[in-house]
């Protein structure tokens, strides 16, 4: 037997309990046994069953989707990883459904039919368990000098996949903008993580969030060459005035207030992307004749992005290894481990900026 963190939504019960080891690996198979996992809103919404579907047939789901591994064994048909190797499994799986284009052609990240799993969230069982099987084809090579910090790649693979799409919508213009400013909304780890994206592509980047001024978050967004500004001092509405225009916002808050409040701020021919996802409501009002005459007299493009495909996965490692080489202290500052036994107070309040059980 080996342990793992369940969620019976029905129940509504959560905690680590026993289950049988996985079977030993066969064909492409690859059994992992599990070194991190990460901890984030989603994993919270979950063990607050306000989120998270177990798979078909079964009561409860292990969590987890955020792991970093070493490969146990290897079935007979893997010829891209050995034992002792380091890997991070991606989350979402495919859907079945024929005519559902994406994830026919792999990117089940763009899934149409929303009938996809996703590992510790939807339909499968997650990675916060002592070993787990995977397929060979759904893991991501991590070199050992990442150890440390490798549980971060797939936070960091949601920041690729929104980097990717942004650097498609540049292409639009013929035109060089010479120095990119952007603007990182909220200072959770996907925010952080997107803020030292942009400073380590030379981006004066500005970071808005709750926390004061002069806090640790302040710090650390100091340390890696941004600009912090708090809600403390200064208002959404005053923000444009204090930062001036940006050329990209990144939402990583998942408040729309905040979302669309700081639209003011965004240049023409500006991207916004969006990350957050808000908790279901009742509906918000805002000023939508503004937000339409801007957007469409400047050219700005809304974008939505979730989850991430195989190429912005491994561009989370390449990036990773830039921080790291950037600016070390600042990434490993983001993390705050704790033993499996502390998992559930882990998921009931946040303890660091990013959570990460650990197992060994
Ligand atoms: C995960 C994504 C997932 C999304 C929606 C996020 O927390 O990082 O991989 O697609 O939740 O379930």
């Amino acid at each position: 037997m080996m342990r793992a963190f369940l969620v019976n939504p029905q129940q509504k019960r959560v905690g680590v309990s026993e289950r049988p080891e996985p079977r030993a690996p066969l064909d492409d198979d690859v059994l992992l046994r599990v070194l991190d996992v990460g901890i984030c809103g989603t994993d919270r919404e979950i063990t607050s069953f306000e989120y998270g579907t177990p798979p078909p047939g079964a009561q409860d789901f292990v969590l987890g989707h955020e792991a970093l591994a070493e490969v146990n064994t290897v079935g007979p048909d893997v010829t891209l990883f050995r034992s002792g190797e380091l890997v991070v499994p991606t989350v979402r799986r495919p859907c079945s459904v024929p005519r559902c284009a994406p994830c026919r052609a792999g990117r089940q990240d763009f899934c149409v039919t929303n009938q996809f799993s996703e590992r510790g969230i939807v339909r499968a069982d997650g990675y916060l368990q002592d070993f787990v099987l995977e397929k060979e084809r759904y893991l991501i090579a991590v070199p050992r000098a990442l150890r440390e910090v490798g549980v971060l790649v797939e936070p960091l693979s949601v920041v690729c996949k929104a980097a990717e799409e942004y650097a498609l919508l540049r292409e639009r213009f013929a035109f060089e903008v010479p120095h990119p400013r952007a603007l990182v909304l909220g200072a959770g780890p996907v925010g952080l993580l997107a803020a030292m994206t942009c400073r380590a592509n030379d981006c004066e980047t500005y970071v808005f969030s709750r926390e004061s001024e002069d806090g640790p978050k302040a710090a650390l967004v100091a340390d890696f060459g941004g600009h912090y500004v708090s809600t403390e001092r200064t208002s959404i509405e005053a923000l444009p005035q204090r930062i001036g225009a940006v050329d990209m916002i990144f939402e990583a808050v998942g408040v729309p207030s905040v979302a669309w409040g700081a639209l003011p701020a965004l240049a023409a021919n500006g991207i916004c992307v969006l990350t957050g996802v808000p908790a279901m409501g009742e509906p918000v009002s805002g000023d939508l004749r503004r937000w339409m005459r801007d957007i469409v007299l400047q050219n700005q493009v809304i974008l939505g992005t979730v989850n991430a495909g195989p190429s912005a996965y491994k561009q989370a490692v390449i990036l990773l290894e830039r921080f790291m080489g950037l600016f070390p202290q600042a990434v490993r500052a983001l993390i705050r481990r704790a033993p499996l036994d502390q998992a559930l107070k882990v998921t009931q309040k946040a303890q660091g900026i990013k959570d990460v059980i650990s197992f060994v």
